[in-house]
């Protein structure tokens, strides 16, 4: 034995790059109840559909079958429920079969997953700036160097992707091509046949993350980038349960070419052994009993209405020379503030009024713009929203 102490071991390196967020702890604040939040990126939880949950739960727990959904099973995931979600993704117009799939614990495991099977320490991934907060942590944590790539209303922009590709030898693009975390954007389908025939070119694996795809409040869905031609090969999909049935199921699943979903399954293997038999199986029940579109379609028209209430809003509510996202989907208004605003700072100001948002700083790969915001609407009524936008105009006024 030492005669003296060693000190504390040290931690690994490759947590030295990654910044925990001094917003966290301001956002701990949120936890009072006469805080109205904008800031989780939360789906309602009064439209989760309970009954239908509990019910699948019960018949999965209850037949003869009911201790094999207790035990131990294979990594790829529960057939049952690789078939339906395969299904739901034909039908919106990306062809597919079980066997493409892989269940994840999460969409967010699929991030990890991908990291580890692709990105060497010191890798470069390049993303749509700004873009998922905990995508970047998820590639910095692997050693990648992340470079953004600029964007503007209609998504990622295909130029200056194209320059960065040629600069960087990039071995992945990040995109959530669809109702975009945290801005609302939607690449269009022209940038989407872009952005796959450079993907084709330059040899680049591309991540299209689509958890808000079936959230569409207006306008016609345009096509998956996984679906584009010459995508199959190297774009790999990323769907979730999280915003259409619960995010508390951690069930999500990616769609990726056969050699790369081998090599995700392996290291599924590593992390996890498969996701949770008991949540798969009841999934499974629940998209065979339940009719999930007609669920979705009552989300969106709920959703469409807290839409409408930030976004009309959102003049009374933000200095003169702010700018701001109208989304057609998904959960989130990008707003920004004019004259060097710090959206950080104003934080502090907007919870002394009881109402809170995520400052822009932390989705940047880059320099940040600190005075940028992300407000999300899916979590208050449109009456909490109008009165929540009422206080963050008054926390705003100079
Ligand atoms: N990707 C994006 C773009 C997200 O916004 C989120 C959740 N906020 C995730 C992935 C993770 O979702 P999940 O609950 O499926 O892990």
């Amino acid at each position: 034995m030492p005669s003296s102490l060693a000190s504390t071991p040290a931690l690994a390196q490759r947590l030295r790059g990654v910044a925990s967020s001094p917003v966290r702890d301001l956002l701990a604040l949120l936890d009072r109840p006469e805080v109205i939040s904008f800031a989780g990126g939360l789906p309602a939880p009064e439209l989760f559909d309970l009954d239908g949950i509990r019910a699948a739960f019960d018949a999965v727990l209850s037949t003869g079958a009911g201790r094999r959904h207790l035990q131990y099973a294979p990594t790829e995931g529960d057939r049952d429920l690789r078939t339906l979600v395969a299904r739901r993704m034909t039908d919106r117009g990306l062809p597919t079969g079980p066997d493409d799939l892989l269940v994840t614990t999460g969409s967010q495991q699929a991030l990890t997953l991908l990291a580890t099977a692709l990105l060497d320490p010191g890798a470069v991934v390049a993303v749509e700036e700004p873009t998922y907060l905990a995508a970047l942590q998820c590639f910095q944590l692997a050693g990648a160097r992340v470079v953004p790539v600029a964007s503007d209303d209609d998504g990622i922009d295909p130029d200056d992707l194209a320059d960065v590709l040629a600069r960087e030898r990039v071995t992945l693009l990040y995109l959530v091509p669809t109702f975009a975390n945290p801005t609302g954007r939607t690449l269009t389908a022209e940038r989407r046949a872009a952005v796959a025939g450079l993907a084709a070119r330059y040899g680049t694996w591309v991540v299209e993350d689509d958890p808000y795809g079936e959230l569409r409040y207006r306008g016609t869905p345009v096509p998956a980038l996984a679906a584009q031609p010459g995508a199959a090969d190297r774009v790999v999909h990323l769907g979730s349960f999280s915003k259409v049935v619960a995010p508390g199921m951690r069930l999500g699943w990616l769609r990726a070419p056969a050699e790369l979903r081998r090599a995700l399954t392996v290291a599924k293997q590593a992390a996890d052994l498969h996701t949770s038999t008991v949540d798969q199986a009841a999934a499974a029940a629940y998209l065979g009993a339940a009719d999930l579109d007609a669920h979705v379609r009552g989300l969106c028209t709920a959703y469409a209405a807290r839409r409408d209430a930030m976004v009309a809003a959102l003049p009374a509510a933000l200095p003169a020379g702010s700018t701001w996202s109208d989304p057609d989907g998904g959960m989130f208004v990008w707003a920004r503030l004019p004259g060097g605003a710090d959206t950080a700072d104003l934080l502090r100001t907007a919870l002394a009024h009881d109402v809170a948002f995520v400052p822009g700083a932390p989705f940047h790969a880059g320099p940040p713009d600190r005075a940028t915001l992300r407000l999300s609407f899916t979590t208050n009524t449109p009456d909490r929203i109008t009165e929540g936008m009422a206080r963050l105009g008054r926390a705003l006024r100079p």
